[in-house]
């Protein structure tokens, strides 16, 4: 990573769903990049063992606390234990469940797809922007999709609900213009991570087929992402990275070697 202007040094970050997958990789990299990390997620047995993963010489440490950003409870426990000031709030607790058709869908996934990556955000980011906004230079990366700007059959409710982490997103941008918080969106194509073995109810074979014959990209490279947007001097906003596999050209197009 180079021409790195506003490091890590001194700043406090927050990543929810760092218990696996991008969370957890983003963590990391925070904690490298110099961040002292707060991990949440709902398993405390995992985030404990990536805020371990973010020690290490001259890091700054990191925290498991326990968090379901789907509880209004949970996530005000969670932000009261914070100190009064945080510089950076990565919200990346997501994910999908099923691939039912619309005409077959199902309210309670279509629920908990809403209440994660939607409901959860907003709740993770009211809670929290007096203290970003106390630290004279926030920032919300939320963790979107490809599934927020393009559609695929039995992808409605995630696609959904990104498209409306999108507009929340590219509101929340207008509603702070003038304060001292920088709002991006990351937009991964497909990784490999346990998001698969989620949206299929815990089926590993089908979740590997999405990634058969194909290259996808690692947690590590969506963390990259976030880094170096987190790490831009405090004038620069980026408003939104799009990374996909070069095996990937849309959500339905992909080379796959037989
Ligand atoms: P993952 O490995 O399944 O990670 C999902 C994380 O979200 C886990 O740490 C999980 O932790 C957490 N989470 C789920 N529900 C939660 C809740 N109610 N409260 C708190 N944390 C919760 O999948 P991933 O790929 O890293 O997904 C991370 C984000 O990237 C999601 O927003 C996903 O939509 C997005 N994304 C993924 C891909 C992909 O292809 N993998 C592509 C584009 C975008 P617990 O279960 O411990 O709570």
């Amino acid at each position: 990573m180079q021409n790195r202007s506003n490091e890590g040094e001194g700043r406090l970050a927050v990543v929810t769903g760092a218990s696996s997958g991008i969370g957890a990789a983003t963590a990391v990299a925070l904690a490298r990049a110099g961040y002292r990390v707060v991990l949440g997620a709902r398993r405390l047995d995992r985030l404990e063992e990536v805020a371990r993963a973010c020690g290490g010489e001259g890091r700054r440490g990191a925290e498991a606390r326990a968090l379901d950003v789907t509880d209004p409870a949970s996530v005000e426990d969670f932000v009261a234990a914070l100190p009064p000031a945080v510089h950076l709030l990565v919200n990346n607790a997501g994910g999908a469940l099923g691939v039912d058709p619309v005409a077959e869908a199902d309210d309670e996934r279509w629920r908990t797809m809403f209440e994660t990556n939607v409901l959860g955000t907003v709740r993770m980011t009211r809670a929290l922007l007096p203290a970003l906004e106390a630290s004279g230079d926030g920032h919300v990366v939320n963790v979107g999709s490809t599934a927020g700007f393009e559609t695929y059959r039995g992808g409605a409710g995630y696609t959904a609900a990104k498209h409306g982490l999108r507009a929340l997103t590219d509101t929340l941008r207008l509603e702070l213009l003038g304060r001292p918080v920088r709002v991006t969106e990351v937009a991964p194509g497909l990784v490999e991570t346990e998001f698969s073995v989620v949206r299929f109810a815990g089926d590993r074979e089908r979740a590997a087929a999405v990634y058969r014959g194909m290259t996808p990209l690692t947690a590590e490279d969506v963390a990259d992402a976030v880094v170096w947007a987190a790490t831009r001097p405090p004038h620069v906003n980026v408003d939104r990275i799009v990374l996909r596999p070069r095996d990937q050209a849309t959500s339905t197009e992909i080379h796959r070697q037989s």
